[in-house]
């Protein structure tokens, strides 16, 4: 089998994953505080000390420094290297993305590969913040929700003039029209689960963050999100009731899925999931 990605590229993509990851991590942290994610540069949050140049290198300064500042001695929390290996991975996997979609199929097929590699890494790069925030915050931060939906719509638009739209089919109508059931839906269905239980089961952002992932997967994509999302949600929940870690009735973060289920569908393709969820739900091969 031909590899998805010549390992050049690859060690490329996991590199600048790195360095995106790293800054990242500046992002989720400054974002909530409303400080600037540019200036000041790194420091210490413990002591304040501004990080030398090879005190900021992803993953390995924390391996060098044994996870603890320079400085004050104060411990950096693994979160950090953690999200910068992630996003290495993540860029690695949206740069194999085309050659998958190519032929497994999804809206974005006939567009050209840097389209959908660089459309790739923009989505990573705006979900992962979120993600970071909803887990420490319980909330999703509105900015990133809006310009998610609008970067996911511009990208939908250069995509479907790439593959040479014909008007009333276009790929840009129906990313728009999937964005607006995406916060229709769960929109609706917070209103229904309220009344049903008497208090808030999804965050109004969680219906944000679906409206950005429909402008970004189109309808087929965000069903197939979501249905992983719940999938992935109601197992971890299980678990951690049974595991006693989570407590009945105690409130945890539904962002997270939502995210994951969606790079999910963007780095595999439409058909893979529909087929695996056709196999899961014994309808066979489609
Ligand atoms: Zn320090």
């Amino acid at each position: 089998m031909q590899p998805l990605l010549s390992p050049e590229l690859a060690l490329l993509a996991a590199l600048l994953g790195a360095c995106i990851g790293s800054f990242l991590n500046v992002v989720a942290w400054r974002l909530p505080r409303q400080e600037s994610v540019v200036r000041p540069r790194s420091h210490c949050p413990h002591c304040g000390t501004t990080l030398r140049w090879f005190e900021n290198v992803p993953v390995l300064s924390w391996l060098l420094l044994r996870g603890r500042c320079r400085h004050c001695g104060s411990a950096i929390a693994v979160r950090y290297p953690a999200v910068e290996l992630l996003c290495a991975g993540l860029f690695v996997a949206a740069a194999a993305a085309p050659a998958v979609v190519s032929a497994a199929g999804s809206s974005l097929s006939g567009s050209p590969a840097w389209l959908v590699v660089l459309a790739g890494w923009l989505l990573i790069s705006l979900l992962l913040p979120m993600v970071l925030i909803d887990l420490d915050q319980l909330w999703l931060p509105e900015p990133l929700c809006r310009w998610g939906v609008v970067l996911g719509l511009v990208v939908s638009a250069i995509a479907g003039f790439s593959q040479g739209d014909v008007p009333g089919r276009s790929l840009l109508l129906w990313h728009l029209l999937a964005a607006s059931a995406g916060l229709l839906g769960f929109e609706a269905t917070s209103a229904m689960a309220q009344k049903l239980l008497g208090k808030p089961a999804l965050g109004l952002g969680d219906a944000k963050l679906a409206a950005m992932l429909g402008a970004w997967l189109g309808l087929t994509g965000l069903g197939l999100t979501v249905m992983l999302s719940v999938f992935g949600g109601a197992l971890l929940g299980v678990i951690g009731l049974v595991s006693g870690r989570l407590k009945r009735g105690q409130p945890f973060p539904f962002g997270p899925f939502l995210a994951a289920g969606g790079l999910a569908v963007w780095c595999a393709g439409n058909s893979f999931w529909l087929q695996r969820f056709s196999l899961w739900l014994g309808w066979g091969a489609l």
